[in-house]
């Protein structure tokens, strides 16, 4: 049996979230298969069919699936998912819109938030904001995965390319249509795969104090994220906020400011490598965590660390 492994792209490129997919599909039996659904996405194609571990892309090229809309592609996952024994996406916004619905045209369950794949049908996901870690068994002919890519390590890119075989869209009855996408537009790495990401919280105190955080970004070529508190004041856009309800983020280094490390946040932050906390209170829980923790006010300390760098 093998693999199904949905892609995620914007029709020109296929994004990062795809390779960690891989990886995780690599530790399941059976050839890997990628699912490539777009428009004048074959640049897609060529991509995937040169990642190391895909043995065939399977490309749905069609007007129909220009914006990916979830209704649509789970019609097509949920057509092609019974020949396969896993079909694994990325617990993106979009893998997380489209699997549960092929799920369900297909009457099976589906693990969510896969971080680490124990077997063929065991797989454990996070509970309770990530305090406790869930064993779960699939007991469906078809093991339906949406997996964290934070948890694993991108597949690397082969070289020779495997073929590319064409797919015929599946039209189906649709309630949703396309209306238009507001993207936020930055200069900066993208929050959920920067090597280093700067973090704000409401300690910032105001809009103009959390821009702070842009030199210090400047200066390690860094993401910039938020607590909720630091987004609901006004501080930092929502598109910023790391944790349980916000991105999950795995940088080589976490800085953050002004945080007071609520449960939450942590969530968001549980696969940093190393953590650097700056708070002026000594007992605030973020150093709990913290592998370097430097206790005083952020507002002193910043534009020194600032120069240093
Ligand atoms: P605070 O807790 O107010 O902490 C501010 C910190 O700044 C304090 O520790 C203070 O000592 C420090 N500080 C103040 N001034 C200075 C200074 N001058 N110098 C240095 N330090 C200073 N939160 C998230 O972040 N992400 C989530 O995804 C998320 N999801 C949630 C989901 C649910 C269901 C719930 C109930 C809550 C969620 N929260 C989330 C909210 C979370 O519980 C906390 O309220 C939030 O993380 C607090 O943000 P904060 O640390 O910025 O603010």
């Amino acid at each position: 049996m093998s693999i199904l492994v949905i892609a995620e792209h914007d029709n020109q490129t296929l994004n990062f979230n795809t390779h960690k997919v891989i990886s995780a599909a690599k530790q399941l039996q059976g050839e890997i298969h990628l699912l490539v659904m777009g428009h004048d996405c074959a640049a897609v194609g060529e991509q995937g069919s040169r990642l190391a571990g895909v043995t065939r892309v399977l490309l749905a090229d069609d007007a129909l699936y220009q914006h990916q809309l979830a209704e649509l592609c789970a019609a097509l996952v949920s057509r092609l998912a019974t020949a396969y024994r896993h079909v694994l996406a990325p617990a993106s916004t979009f893998g997380k819109d489209m699997l549960p619905r092929a799920a369900a045209l297909l009457g099976v369950g589906m693990v969510a938030d896969v971080v680490a794949i124990e077997s063929e049908d065991i797989f454990v996901r996070p509970v309770y904001a990530g305090n406790a870690l869930a064993r779960v068994q699939s007991l469906d002919a078809v093991s339906l995965l949406t997996i964290r890519p934070a948890a694993f390590d991108a597949a690397a890119e082969s070289g020779e390319p495997v073929p590319v075989e064409k797919l015929a869209a599946v039209p189906v009855e649709n309630s949703s249509r396309f209306e238009r996408d507001e993207l936020s537009v930055s200069e900066r790495p993208e929050l959920t795969s920067a090597r280093v990401v700067v973090s704000g919280g409401r300690g910032l105190g105001t809009k103009e104090q959390f821009a702070l955080l842009e030199q210090l970004a400047d200066k390690l070529n860094a993401a910039i994220g938020a607590s909720r508190a630091a987004v609901d004041a006004g501080l930092a856009d929502n598109a910023q906020q790391v944790g349980q309800t916000g991105k999950i983020v795995a940088p080589e280094l976490y800085i953050a400011v002004g945080i007071s490390g609520a449960i939450q946040h942590l969530a968001g932050i549980k696969d940093a490598r190393v953590i650097v906390a700056i708070n002026k209170d000594e007992d605030a829980p973020i150093f709990e965590v913290a592998d370097y923790g430097l206790v005083a006010d952020l507002f002193d300390v910043l534009p020194e660390l600032i120069d240093k760098l």
